[in-house]
């Protein structure tokens, strides 16, 4: 990756997470190839490095479905090459159905989605119990089923962006903070960082949970708060040991977790009811890649609940928990 800053840009990105990397690549396929991304420290060093990094079709509106089915094409393609292969596993998801409403619900969204050519399909609890053999279906009415959901490995993705967008002519500054933008009378901006200014016709700001620091450089403060999000990993479990398939991802919003195999254990994620904030005070400068306390003492209702669903995690041992800024 370059280290000799370009002094004028078409687009100058902040921020090397899979969102700015992901920018930088589609702009390139547009035909912007005059474009260059600033990271302050090592791609993914944000959120992205450790996202549970499921990738679902699930979405409430044809163009939300649209945008998760064109990832996916995009994911497949980049993680089959061969010189460079990504660890993703297309294993389908579930989203379970508590209530005669959800069921109203994803009956709908499955036909929005066919409509536009998306396979999903509304199961009942008994085949939830087939394809999930650790879930327990009581009180389950079914689930909305995505045959793409599946997850991936988050840096090998980001860095692949990086790497056809930087092939298709962008450039990529790591190590190299942003430190302040200013506009010129004609409209354009100069993007002062650590290592150099960069004069463009516009700036992107994918600066993940520094949204508002890099925002707040123009006067610009976004609607966005980061909280603290968290899911435990297990160690290797007799009954996932015993499949010869990989378990689907469940997301559960009536017992509110998400959970997906990883390696021969489980990795399950809390949708935490009483929420907490990261960073509303400021955060950090040498925050990054970097995690906050681990806190699941504050889950512990949820985690009642995610253990009636997953019996199987009572005997399981748990070996790390995840806590990071989620924007
Ligand atoms: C525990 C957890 C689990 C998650 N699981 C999933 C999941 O299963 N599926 C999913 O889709 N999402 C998941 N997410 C969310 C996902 O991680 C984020 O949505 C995503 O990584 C955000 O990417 P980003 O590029 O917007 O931000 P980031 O990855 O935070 O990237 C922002 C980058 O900007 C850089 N930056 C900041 N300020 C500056 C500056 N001044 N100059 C230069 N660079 C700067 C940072 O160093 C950073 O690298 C999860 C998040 C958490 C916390």
């Amino acid at each position: 990756m370059s280290s000799n800053l370009k002094s004028q840009a078409r687009v100058v990105v902040i921020g090397g997470g899979i969102a700015g990397c992901s920018t930088l690549y589609h702009l390139t396929l547009e035909g912007w190839h005059d474009v260059v991304l600033i990271e302050r420290d090592e791609l993914t060093s944000g959120s992205t490095w450790h996202a549970a990094a499921q990738v679902t079709q699930f979405g409430a509106n044809q163009t939300m479905v649209a945008l998760k089915r064109h990832s996916i094409g995009l994911y497949r393609e980049l993680a089959a090459d061969p010189d460079n292969p990504i660890s993703y596993h297309i294993t389908g998801g579930m989203r379970l159905a508590h209530t005669p409403a959800q069921v109203d619900t994803y009956r709908h969204f499955v036909d929005m989605a066919a409509g536009m050519g998306v396979d999903m399909e509304f199961i009942d609890a008994a085949e939830v119990g087939r394809r999930h053999p650790l879930i327990k279906t009581d009180g389950l009415l079914g689930a909305w089923w995505d045959p793409l959901d599946g997850d991936i490995d988050p840096a090998g993705i980001t860095f692949a962006l990086a790497r056809k967008a930087r092939e298709a002519g962008a450039e990529v500054y790591r190590f190299n903070p942003v430190e302040s933008i200013t506009r010129k009378a004609n409209g354009e901006f100069i993007v002062h960082s650590r290592n150099g200014d960069i004069t463009c016709e516009k700036v992107v700001n994918a600066s993940g949970y520094r949204v508002n620091e890099v925002g707040g450089m123009l006067g610009v403060t976004h609607p966005v708060t980061s909280m603290e999000h968290m899911y435990f990993l297990t160690d290797t479990m007799p009954e996932l040991e015993a499949l010869d398939f990989r378990v689907p991802i469940i997301r559960d919003p009536g017992d509110d977790f998400y959970s997906r195999q990883e390696k021969l254990g489980l990795l399950v994620g809390v949708y935490e009811q009483d929420c907490k904030t990261f960073g509303m005070d400021g955060i950090d400068p040498d925050f990054t890649q970097a995690l906050c306390p681990s806190d699941l003492d504050r889950c512990l209702d949820n985690m009642e609940r995610i253990f009636e669903r997953l019996p199987a995690l009572a005997e399981a041992g748990i070996h790390a928990v995840i806590n990071g800024p989620i924007t």
